[in-house]
């Protein structure tokens, strides 16, 4: 059994309905039960591209299926809710679900990166994750709290709690 951490966001078609329905539909997922949800989080948007404010969200899983497996479920909802991978990222989306933590797994492949990448430099990301696990320790021993207290300050005050 691993406890996983998701970060959904999505900012057109209703941001509010496109996380609730995805989290609905998480809760359907055979084997994954959904422990707890943060509160939403409204955060400007990420990177270079000129598009609406986020809505963001954190939630807990516990689950036997692989990460792998694990992937292939969410990613079937990003694509139900209407998700166009684009080439480029950071665009806007109607969802987009982002594995943060799949216990505490370690992995580098094409198609999954465990820890997510990048979640140490995104208040979005950490601050709905401090929310429902502020004891929490990264795989490689890092603490969630010092790695809020290292993120600017600026960037943590443009996420606000909803
Ligand atoms: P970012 O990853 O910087 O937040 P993004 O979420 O917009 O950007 P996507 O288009 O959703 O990027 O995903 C691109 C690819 O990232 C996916 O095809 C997926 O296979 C891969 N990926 C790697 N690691 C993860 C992870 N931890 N969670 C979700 N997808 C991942
Ligand atoms: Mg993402
Ligand atoms: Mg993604």
């Amino acid at each position: 059994m691993n406890r996983v951490y998701l970060s959904l966001g999505s900012n057109i078609s209703n941001p509010l309905t496109q996380l609730k329905n995805a989290i609905n539909k998480i809760k359907h997922i055979k084997d994954a039960q959904v422990i707890i949800q943060s509160p939403l989080y409204y955060s400007p948007p990420y990177g270079p591209i000129k598009q609406p404010y986020f809505l963001n969200i954190a939630i807990a899983i516990e689950t036997y299926l692989t990460a792998d497996i694990f992937l292939d479920q969410i990613q079937n909802i990003e694509k139900e809710q209407g998700r166009v991978r684009k080439t480029d990222r950071w665009g806007p989306r109607t969802l987009d679900i982002d594995i943060m933590l799949f216990g505490k797994q370690i992995l580098n492949t094409p198609r999954l990166t465990l820890p997510h990448y990048d979640m140490h430099n995104r208040a979005f990301m950490l601050l709905p994750l401090f929310d429902i696990a502020p004891n929490l320790y990264l795989p490689d021993g890092r603490r969630l709290s010092n790695l809020l207290a290292s993120l600017d300050e600026r960037i943590i005050k443009n996420v606000i709690k909803c």
